[in-house]
């Protein structure tokens, strides 16, 4: 019993169900409906022939990756820092940069993997409430005008799990009101027609942007993320990781993602389908009577006036639809649907107006 004392106590981040009856319309963790690039599963077959590659260890910067990323993005090497997902590169952020004694900053409604990587580091933190439609008030996050602090800023945008997109002016007004703390931005659903806040981080040494393969570039199973930063964020970054594992990203993580990135024709194709399904479905599901609101990512995070969030979950449920459902304060009558194919969301409309002419 004694060892007990010496533990690390968290409670650990749950992710959405991952069901194993494949005729669940899977609608719950914003993964994309079709598959990568198909240059991927070409560099997949090659590897497969060439799996004398796997004995050696992979490159410690994952370097044909990241030229690929510095080549779409217009960055150097040194402003690019890549992860094993960007859930890896968050929590690398968070040991990194959010080390003051001052809590860290961020919305009461938000990844709720952020307060758990603060309770992990034993990181103070403090959330600011988001307005009743789910807007950021910048002056929450600017010293004089809160009148205190902060040892970190992290926010999504577009946020999660609304949806919601802040302003590049928002954005930029927080960033410049708090040069003295690292201001990340979670950009996991920029790619669905938001405005990211990439060319900032020339204009400003503390803005650090962090986006992932796992939504738009339809990996979430290769588990690839990247930060992109001023070089002396970058090289705070990469010691930080040099001293806790050289190696978080797989040889063929590092060749798939890098087709991945290649193939900007269909990356363009496979957003665009799923931002003009989601503008369908939100005219669906506005007309019949749901709330929302406007979503600038692969999902809709909706309530209906007349129906509780737990009662349309578990209807759905019974018609087999999986979508996320979280029993908290403010969103407990909200459901996070993911925005999949034609025919899925086909199916979960007609399900909603099935449930919808029940009450
Ligand atoms: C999905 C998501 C992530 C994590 O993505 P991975 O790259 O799969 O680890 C990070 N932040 C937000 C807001 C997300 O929704």
């Amino acid at each position: 019993m004694s060892w007990k004392k010496n533990v690390r106590l968290v409670e650990p981040y749950v992710a959405g169900e991952q069901p194993s009856d494949p005729q669940i319309i899977k609608l719950n963790t914003n993964e994309c409906p079709y598959p990568p690039a198909p240059g991927v599963a070409r560099a997949a077959q090659t590897l497969a022939e060439e799996s004398a590659r796997l004995r050696l260890y992979p490159d410690m910067n994952a370097a044909p990756l990241e030229e690929a990323l510095c080549l779409r993005y217009g960055l150097s090497r040194d402003q690019i820092f890549v992860g094993n997902g960007s859930d890896d590169v968050l929590a690398m952020c968070f040991l990194t940069f959010f080390n003051g004694e001052e809590p860290i900053r961020f919305p009461d409604i938000t990844y709720s993997f952020y307060d758990v990587w603060a309770s992990l580091y034993r990181i103070p933190y403090e959330t600011a409430p988001l307005t009743p439609d789910f807007r950021l008030r910048p002056e929450d996050y600017l010293p004089e005008q809160a009148g205190r602090r902060f040892g970190g800023i992290i926010f999504p945008n577009p946020n999660a799990p609304t949806g919601v997109e802040e302003s590049q002016e928002t954005i930029e007004r927080i960033v410049a009101g708090n040069p003295d703390c690292v201001v990340i931005v979670d950009e996991a659903y920029v790619d669905f027609g938001a405005q990211s806040a990439l060319p900032l981080i020339r204009k400003y040494e503390n803005l650090l942007v962090v986006q992932t393969f796992s939504k738009s570039r339809a990996m979430a199973g290769m588990r690839i993320g990247y930060a992109m930063g001023s070089p002396a964020l970058i090289r705070f970054l990469k010691d930080v990781k040099f001293s806790f594992n050289s190696y978080t990203i797989n040889l063929p993580s590092i060749l798939l993602g890098t087709e991945a990135v290649r193939d900007e024709a269909y990356f363009q194709e496979i957003t665009g389908r799923i931002v003009s399904e989601r503008e369908k479905f939100q005219e669906n599901l506005r007309r019949m009577g749901f709330e929302f609101p406007e979503s600038k990512a692969n999902f809709v995070f909706a309530r209906h006036p007349d129906i509780a969030g737990e009662q349309l979950f578990a209807a759905l449920r019974e018609r087999r639809i999986c979508v996320r459902h979280w029993n908290r304060p403010r969103i407990g009558d909200y459901l996070r649907i993911t925005i999949g194919t034609p025919e899925q969301m086909e199916a979960v409309t007609r399900a909603l107006e099935e449930i919808v002419r029940g009450v």
